[in-house]
């Protein structure tokens, strides 16, 4: 017999209302700490779902933020989807190009735009007919600076004076929720819809005790930005265990980190390495008190062994997961297994530093290059392939992307993977030709492309290097056309990059050589200029600091 109700976000936040109206949420802001409670918060989102409706906001638009972490983007969270509009987050650290793209694609219908990217937006929206399609802007705050968007408001002045109660519509757990893009290794960004149901899922599988278990004893700071995979999930996690929440707010510091670790007694938080890289370095220096915290969630990029020692040395948890935008995002979370307590400290951190054990609710299968499933042996490899409630099944309007990445109904993720006796996931390589720089992606295909459209340029290549802490950063390989001057070409190699892409795209090094490697069938071989450069981890220093992704 089928339940009472479809699986949707609601009940998450009629439970928190209820049973925690005085839990604070708590938001950096420019202005300093701002903080209210759950049943504030409900009110706020009421009020937004009302502004929406008296905007004339078709009841099944797309709804896009182009926000960093605080307390407004995390109403949107709730305040859009359990309307039964979509809410897309959209990254503002993407070129241009990109988001032009993604806000047609989407069709957006209005956006929210933080006071600090609206030049960002606005820089991408200038003179571009993709963003014909946007109704209305409307800027997080409660003025408005001088834009040249339109029509524009801001956002106190959107939900002030609307009713503080709300219809909410029962809603289909098949009715999309949420979204985001996800930048593919060719062509245009690919479009990823979070249904009721997945989120749903997602948030529940998280709560269990091998996901990312939150309750009304915690206090979590998301520091993975809020468009990156609905920050992991963990908005809606907490407010399923109704913790208490603590957003960073714009491009945090360590110092900022620290404080707010410190002063609201966070318990869980959650980042890429090179966020908590910047922490540690920041302790070697000041003294940062972390006896609140209990567990710290490392992923996006590969979490160093180091790390998960400094921690452990702090009392801190650090907990490793692996996920994909495609997965709502978390695959695997590298708990210890129960019975592996005995093993010396060492093989456990090793353990711990693998990608980790499949989520509950989820299947894998990981395929050789000759079709046959890999033993479980820690040496054997192939491309990890995943499915359950969670994964998505088929990309926002793009057949051709669908026929690559799935197959019989499963993701084919691109990670190539070994899996160990215990069943430990480690990624030993990537079948997609990504660099992930600081939790980022950059396309190396695109950079190619840009560099070989170049008269002076007869064949060029881009690779991920290993970096200490970027996790990776981009090497460009030139072949010089006859006769052409090499750091004549570079200087205007970087103009190009320059003037197309953010600054953290630009390659740490070009580097003249005569041929770019190719395989058997005549395509660019990268595997051997990587595995040239594997052992040539660049370092601190050769990375400009404004290469920073959240610089940008
Ligand atoms: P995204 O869709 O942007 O979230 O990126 C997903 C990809 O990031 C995965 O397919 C992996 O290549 C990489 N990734 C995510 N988490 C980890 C991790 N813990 N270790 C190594 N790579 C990771």
């Amino acid at each position: 017999m089928p339940g009472g109700t479809d699986q949707t976000l609601r009940p998450f936040l009629w439970r928190a209302e209820k049973l925690y109206p005085d839990t604070e949420i708590v938001s950096r802001t420019h202005q300093g700490i701002e903080r209210y409670t759950y049943s504030e918060y409900s009110d706020r989102t009421a009020q937004l779902a009302n502004a929406m409706d008296e905007a004339g906001v078709p009841d099944d638009a797309r709804v896009a933020t182009f926000c960093w972490n605080h307390n407004r983007h995390f109403e949107t969270y709730f305040g859009i989807p359990t309307t039964g509009r979509q809410l897309h987050l959209i990254n503002p650290l993407l070129p241009d190009e990109h988001i032009q793209f993604i806000v047609d694609d989407a069709d957006d219908h209005l956006i929210f735009v933080d006071p600090s990217l609206l030049e960002k937006l606005e820089g991408a929206a200038d003179g571009a007919s993709e963003f014909d399609g946007v109704e209305q802007f409307v800027v997080i705050g409660d003025s408005v600076p001088e834009t040249d968007l339109e029509p524009v408001t801001d956002y106190e002045s959107f939900i002030e004076g609307n009713d503080t109660d709300y219809d909410w519509p029962t809603l289909s757990e098949d009715r999309p929720a949420g979204m985001c893009y996800t930048s593919g290794t060719t062509g245009k960004p690919k479009g990823v819809e979070y249904t009721h149901q997945m989120l749903w899922s997602h948030t529940m599988a998280s709560q269990s005790p091998q996901g990312i278990p939150m309750d009304d004893t915690d206090v979590v700071m998301p520091v993975v930005p809020m468009f990156h995979v609905n920050a992991w999930g963990m908005p809606f996690s907490a407010t399923a265990g109704g913790a208490k929440h603590v957003y960073p707010g714009p491009s945090p510091e360590p110092e900022d980190l620290a404080h707010l670790i410190e002063e609201e007694g966070v318990t869980i938080t959650a980042g890429v390495p090179t966020v908590w890289l910047g922490l540690m370095e920041y302790m070697e220096d000041n003294e940062v008190d972390l006896s609140a915290l209990d567990t710290l969630i490392v992923g996006g990029s590969a979490a160093p062994e180091a790390m998960i020692r400094f921690f452990d040395d702090h009392d801190v948890e650090l907990l490793h997961a692996w996920g994909m935008s495609e997965m709502s995002p978390i695959g695997s979370v590298s708990h210890l297994k129960g019975g592996l307590e005995d093993l010396d400290y060492d093989t456990q951190v090793e353990k711990r530093g693998k990608q980790g054990l499949i989520a509950p609710g989820l299947e894998f299968k990981v395929i050789d290059d000759d079709g046959n499933e890999i033993d479980w042996d820690g040496e054997d490899f192939g491309e990890l392939y995943v499915r359950g409630p969670w994964v998505t099944q088929e990309y926002f309007k793009r057949p051709e992307a669908n026929r690559e990445d799935y197959e019989d109904g499963w993701l084919k993720t691109g990670d190539i993977v070994s899996v160990d006796q215990d069943g430990y996931l480690k990624i030993v390589d990537r079948a997609k030709d990504v660099i992930k720089s600081g939790g980022e992606w950059i396309s190396s295909v695109e950079l190619e492309n840009e560099l070989m459209a170049h008269d002076d340029v007869a064949e060029a290549t881009v690779i991920g290097v290993p970096h200490e802490r970027w996790q990776e950063r981009p090497v460009a390989f030139v072949v010089p056309g006859e006769g052409i001057d090499a750091d004549q070409l570079e200087a205007d190699l970087r103009d190009l990059i320059g003037e197309e892409y953010p600054k953290w795209w630009m390659p740490d090094e070009f580097i003249t050589i005569d041929e770019v490697p190719k395989t058997a069938t005549g395509k660019f071989d990268k595997k051997v200029l990587r595995d040239e450069y594997a052992d040539q981890s660049l370092v601190e220093g050769q990375v400009p600091e404004d290469a920073s992704p959240g610089e940008d």
